[in-house]
């Protein structure tokens, strides 16, 4: 008998992963956590039924919610991001060579200890030098780090629980104030196809604090619909130009595919210019 696992991506679509076993179910004080294996992506962290990372794709996103500010900011040596607890972003910031500090603020440390148990590849980040983890909920912190950081990316859950105020206009506020005078702040803005209410939340809101607010996409095979969005809202530089080149190869961010980034579907346009 199959045993397959079901997220629920709208109130009327299911993604459907055949599953070999169960690694982990818990209610933490935060959100509903299960680890599990599956057959087609291999390990598969949820929060909330909602997928958060998996084996086999993990690395699109964590690459590109990472360096498309990394490479556009002329000196990323402070790095806070928010969430992030499975450890795939600050794997990215860290292995970065101008990066000298990256701090990972995540409020759930039931989420770290299971990356920490079922995600090695993503957890090794909590171990680097450059690396300090910090238990806390991040609205606080931000407030409590004032022009600090050269980028703030913020790696959160779907704005529920405990991430509805971090989609909010006083929270970007927040992030401008903890950013320095040329500071980036990149945030996960979901689907365009499934949460165009989430992106106008996202792109409105940082749009009435950052003087410069770009879109960009990437293509992530278990996120709602496949297609994926992050904003960015930058003090000064524009995140478009490249100006730092990695030494590494990547397994998808490149600069062809940084600049591509920003190419939007005029479906996409017409979400965020309604803002404009
Ligand atoms: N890549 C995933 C996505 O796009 O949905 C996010 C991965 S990461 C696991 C999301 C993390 O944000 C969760 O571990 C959650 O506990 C954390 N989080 C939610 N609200 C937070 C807050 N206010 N402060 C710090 N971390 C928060």
């Amino acid at each position: 008998m199959d045993f397959w696992v079901t997220e629920y991506q709208t109130p009327a679509l299911g993604f459907s992963c055949k599953t070999r076993e169960t690694l982990r179910v818990e209610q933490t004080p935060f959100q509903h956590l299960a680890v599990i294996e599956t057959e087609q992506f291999g390990r598969m962290l949820l929060l909330d039924g909602m997928v958060m990372t998996t084996d086999k794709d993990e690395y699109v996103y964590h690459e590109m919610i990472t360096n498309i500010a990394l490479n556009s900011h002329p000196s990323p040596k402070q790095v806070l991001i928010i969430g992030g607890g499975d450890g795939g972003a600050l794997r990215e910031v860290v292995r970065h060579p101008l990066v000298e500090k990256g701090t990972l603020v995540e409020i759930d440390e039931k989420v770290i200890i299971a990356a920490r148990d079922f995600f090695p590849d993503l957890a090794c980040s909590f171990l680097d030098p450059k690396a300090l983890v910090v238990v806390d909920d991040g609205i606080d912190y931000v407030k409590q780090h004032l022009n600090t950081f050269d980028i703030i990316l913020i790696d959160s859950t779907e704005p529920v629980g405990p991430a509805v105020e971090l989609f909010s206009q006083n929270f970007y506020q927040s992030c401008f104030d903890a950013l320095k005078e040329d500071g980036m702040l990149v945030v996960q803005s979901e689907s365009p196809f499934y949460n165009a209410d989430v992106i106008k939340m996202a792109y409105g809101g940082i749009k009435q604090v950052f003087p410069l607010t770009k879109l960009y996409l990437a293509s992530i095979p278990t996120y709602p619909s496949g297609l994926w969005s992050f904003t960015v809202g930058s003090k000064k530089h524009d995140p478009e130009q490249v100006k730092n080149v990695n030494k590494y190869n990547l397994k998808y961010y490149t600069q062809e595919v940084h600049r591509a980034a920003f190419g939007l579907p005029q479906f996409v346009k017409n979400i965020i210019e309604q803002d404009e």
